[in-house]
């Protein structure tokens, strides 16, 4: 039956266990599944390769999606890592500049010293882009778009048809927007990445990522390396994921909606510059949300006057935790200089813009008002 993303995720393995009726899918907690019979299968035989609480998630996300397959994975870097096993010593990756600094760990610490080279642009400038993609090598583009801490948004619809026509896969960490309110996929996207442990999941209780891919051949490439590589979602968690996303939309909603009323009182504050949100107009990938995606997300980051401010406003928050990460329901503030992108090289973080008086929120679904007024009382 079709139906919208929200009946889709509310539903969420609901109508799976005939025998009791069970509408909460089941945790299989169990590594290995007995056989009826020599040669015989029920299906699952190990836990690393199927299981079934893994697999209700897994059905999920593609479907939401419009993928052929999903995959789930102990973790967002874990995801990426598996996927990027696709590829191979001397290709070249084109990958957004600014993206989440743990990617940016993964490609220079793990994958350039096995001879994957990562050619960093600003992907929300397609001439770039263009440029980037016909450089000899390059296998991929890895875009994170809105991107982690600045917002930079890139036009996935018209660079996955600069890559395709040059045989090349276009990968879309899709984890700020989520399904709900971008679908790469349907842009022209081969693969979709997601740290899970962000909004998928949504409440700061696990640490999970997922993938889904457009073809039939992908997922077999992709199931191969997740069976083999074992990097897979336990089924607790995997049902902790599956809990979180039947309500993502509305925690989506009220989050967007708190973050647009942030974002529009910061603009005026005095002590605030470059509010970065692309729900205000004057945001550069406004447009392009406008035309192909439903909505700008719960993220927002901005610079105060003074970088001497900062330590009282993260110590001095009330409702705001400050914490590293994003997506949940709770509001935090993170500092991206010295938390998220601490490993980035400081003169590369400065070039981007990620520098000492930048501030990341991740908008909760609290009373908007209450986290204005906290956000005043600091400033
Ligand atoms: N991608 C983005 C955009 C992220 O923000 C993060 C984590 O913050 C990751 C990937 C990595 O995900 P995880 O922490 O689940 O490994």
């Amino acid at each position: 039956m079709p139906c919208k993303i929200s009946t889709l995720l509310a539903q969420a393995g609901n109508r799976r266990d005939p025998a009791t009726g069970a509408i909460s899918a089941p945790i299989y907690q169990t590594a290995s599944f007995s056989h009826p019979a020599l040669g015989q299968s029920t299906g699952f035989d190990y836990s690393r390769s199927s299981n079934p609480t893994r697999l209700v998630l897994e059905e999920t996300l593609a479907a939401a999606d419009g993928g052929f397959k999903g995959f789930a994975f102990a973790s967002g870097l874990a995801a990426i890592d598996t996927v990027l096993h696709l590829f191979h010593s001397g290709d070249s990756i084109v990958v957004t500049e600014d993206l989440y600094g743990g990617t940016f760990r993964l490609f220079e610490k793990v994958f350039r010293p096995l001879g994957l080279n990562a050619l960093y642009v600003d992907t929300s400038d397609l001439s770039a882009v263009e440029q980037a993609l016909q450089r000899p090598g390059v296998r991929a583009i890895f875009l994170e778009t809105p991107t982690n801490p600045l917002l930079k948004i890139a036009d996935i619809r018209a660079i996955s048809a600069l890559a395709r026509a040059r045989g090349i896969l276009t990968l879309v960490d899709n984890t700020f927007l989520t399904p709900v309110f971008q679908r790469p996929i349907a842009l022209g996207a081969d693969i979709v990445l997601y740290s899970a442990t962000k909004y998928l999941a949504g409440h700061n209780d696990v640490v999970a990522g997922a993938a889904v891919v457009r073809t039939a051949e992908l997922a077999s490439q992709i199931g191969f390396f997740q069976n083999a590589i074992g990097s897979i979602l336990g089924p607790q968690d995997a049902w902790l994921t599956i809990r979180g996303l039947k309500t993502l939309p509305l925690r989506l909603q009220k989050q967007q909606e708190n973050a647009q009323q942030i974002a529009v009182w910061l603009t005026s504050h005095p002590r605030v510059r470059n509010v970065r949100y692309p729900g205000l107009p004057q945001h550069p990938g406004h447009d392009i949300l406008n035309r192909e995606h439903s909505g700008y997300g719960g993220m927002l980051a901005f610079e105060v006057d003074e970088a001497a401010r900062v330590p009282a406003i993260l110590a001095g928050v009330k409702v705001f935790l400050f914490a590293e990460s994003l997506g949940g329901v709770e509001s935090l503030i993170t500092y991206p200089a010295v938390q998220t992108h601490a490993d980035m090289d400081p003169a590369l973080r400065a070039r981007l813009g990620i520098n000492d008086r930048l501030v990341r929120l991740s908008v909760g679904v609290e009373d908007g008002n209450d986290l204005v007024d906290d956000l005043r009382a600091v400033l």
